[in-house]
């Protein structure tokens, strides 16, 4: 074994982590730089690993440039290349440099920001991005926290396999009559309705309960990152609410704040909207 270094007795030793850090940049932007030579579609057969990585965990440390080795002989190959400018698979998951910046401040920080008093430019930031967005999509006021606050249908703006669209305004009509939620699912390409000449795809959308469009598809916004507007924000925190005794604290107890735990299955969550907001901070609307 090794003789123990200091950096392996404080996992954040800031020197080790700046050679770190610079490293893997430096290999993820050779990667860039070379990723068209690579085949789009990893060649590897089912369960190569095995074959290559040993059947337990790795009793002794070993430093970074010896692991970096194992990423390039064994994880690349079986790697498919979703960056490639070649790539015309599934879906575009659409990664861009302000949303790596982003993903790299998110995950330094490592905050869990599941409710308000966690971290609150976590909950204050998705607040306000989330507007940004809304008003940038044209949804109606009550979509959006600046404006206010039986069964399920789900209607979808670009399907996944054949980017077909549905009539959103009609759907909502029909699903009115029998007292339904309304979904609408602009998932993969809903960042094309921030352009006035797409808007018109989901027309009637004040119509529906809920429409979501994922960033880290075709808003340069790196997995991952799916945006998610309600209209009842209540029927959310209903169904999902938890308020454990060790979770208690005056803000809360204020009602001035939003806790994001109370909208979503886990507790815990990510600063996922430093990513979103970095990608409207580095390229403005006017380049969106
Ligand atoms: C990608 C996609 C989904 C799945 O989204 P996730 O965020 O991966 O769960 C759902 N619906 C449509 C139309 C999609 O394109």
């Amino acid at each position: 074994m090794e003789p123990i270094s200091t950096h392996k007795l404080n996992p954040l030793e800031p020197e080790e982590f700046r050679r770190q850090g610079h490293m893997i940049i430096d290999f993820l932007a050779d990667y860039y730089k070379n990723i068209e030579k690579y085949p789009v579609r990893s060649q590897v057969e089912p369960g190569y690993l095995s074959t290559r990585l040993p059947d337990s965990a790795p009793l002794d440390p070993k430093p970074i440039e010896t692991i970096m080795k194992d990423v390039e002989n064994h994880i690349l190959p079986g790697i498919t290349h979703w960056q490639s400018p070649n790539f015309f698979a599934h879906f575009p998951a659409g990664a861009s440099i302000a949303g790596f910046m982003g993903e790299m401040i998110s995950t330094g920080f490592n905050v869990v920001g599941f409710n308000w008093v966690s971290s609150p430019a976590v909950t204050e930031l998705e607040s306000m991005v989330m507007d940004w967005f809304g008003k940038m999509l044209q949804l109606p006021k009550s979509f959006l926290f600046s404006g206010g606050g039986g069964g399920v249908l789900q209607g979808t703006t670009w399907t996944t396999s054949s980017t077909a669209v549905d009539p959103v305004g009609p759907l909502c009509n029909v699903a009115k009559r029998y007292n339904m939620w309304v979904h609408i699912d602009a998932t993969y390409a809903g960042g094309a309705l921030i352009c006035p000449e797409f808007r018109h795809f989901i027309d009637g959308i004040e119509g529906a309960n809920s429409f979501s469009l994922n960033a880290h598809k075709w808003f340069f916004t790196n997995l991952d990152c799916c945006c998610l507007w309600v209209k009842d924000s209540n029927a959310l925190i209903k169904s999902l609410s938890t308020n454990p005794e060790c979770l208690r604290n005056k803000a809360t107890e204020s009602n001035q704040v939003v806790d994001y735990k109370d909208w979503q299955i886990q507790l815990s969550r990510r600063f996922r909207t430093m990513k979103l907001w970095l990608v409207f901070r580095s390229y403005g609307v006017v380049n969106l």
